[in-house]
């Protein structure tokens, strides 16, 4: 049975470890919420005038770094819209516009400054800057944001870092330790401590597995034993803003699940013939 236990848990981060799985099912799931689950980006960009020290070029890939709140009850990828068309619809595509000036002084033109033409889904970020105007210099520029997939560019990931770990597991053979402390002042992770019967752990999830403290053990072989448990894994996701870290999870479920019975009706369909 698949158990779930939340460790830690804000509006764009959650840490949880998850039992009862593999390696290739928690990787499948890692690869599904980079790259196939989709998020909202901006795309192409008419610079209509743009007389500032950045070209037209690097703005219009600065634009598309911008994160946008992503809807995807309400907008369709373009390849899947009903619309067929290559300019798209307003059920997915959305356009933003800019348009700022400095007079008499140097302004910074921020994500706040794009003006969205649905109010619900604009930068998840107002402070990010775009680019710094002198006086006298201008920028004015249509923007469209789509849905797309991070397997076709990295703009459109819906996770700012999306990692997993084994389930750390730490053994100390307290008869055979003698309390020579090498391993606590070593550990990295400060997991190993000093207690009154030799040495304790603390904090185990946080071990990185790295070995340092067996390594450094004088004894053979040494009392203590790093491992780990091969169905329990430490998820690290953090959304860039645009989706709830939840919905990332259950859209990559769903893509998953998808996955799987599209294999097994191929597979079926090479049976019967
Ligand atoms: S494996 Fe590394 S992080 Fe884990 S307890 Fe040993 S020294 Fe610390
Ligand atoms: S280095 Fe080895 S002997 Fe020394 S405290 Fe750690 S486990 Fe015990
Ligand atoms: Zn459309």
């Amino acid at each position: 049975m698949v158990e779930i236990e939340i460790l830690e848990k804000t509006k764009d981060y959650m840490r949880f470890i998850v039992k009862g799985v593999n390696v290739p099912f928690v990787n499948a799931l890692r690869r599904i919420m980079t790259s196939e689950v989709p998020a909202m980006a901006i795309d192409e960009v008419v610079i209509l005038e743009n007389s500032s020290m950045i070209n037209d070029e690097i703005l219009a890939h600065r634009m598309g770094f911008i994160p946008l709140g992503t809807d995807l009850d309400s907008y369709n990828l373009p390849e899947e819209c009903t619309c067929k068309s290559e300019f798209g619809c307003n059920l997915c595509r959305l356009t933003l516009t800019l348009e700022a000036e400095a007079t008499e002084k140097t302004i910074t033109v921020h994500s706040r400054d794009l003006k969205s033409e649905n109010p619900d889904i604009t930068p998840v970020s107002g402070k990010i800057q775009i680019v710094k105007l002198a006086p006298e210099q201008k920028i004015k520029l249509e923007a469209y944001a789509r849905l797309g997939k991070g397997k076709d560019h990295a703009k459109w990931q819906p996770v700012s870092m999306c990692t997993y770990k084994y389930l750390p597991q730490i053994k100390i053979d307290l008869e055979r330790c003698n309390a020579c402390a090498e391993c606590v002042k070593l550990c990295p992770e400060r997991v190993l401590v000093d207690i009154e019967e030799g040495i304790g752990t603390q904090n185990v999830i946080k071990c990185t597995l790295c070995m340092d403290c067996v390594d450094a053990c004088p004894q053979n072989p040494p009392p203590i034993e790093i491992s780990w448990n091969k169905e329990a894994f430490v998820f690290r996701i953090e959304s860039n803003g645009g989706l709830p870290i939840e919905r990332i999870v259950l859209e990559a479920l769903k893509i998953l699940n998808q996955k799987i019975k599209d294999f097994s009706n191929q597979l079926k369909k090479v049976k019967k013939k």
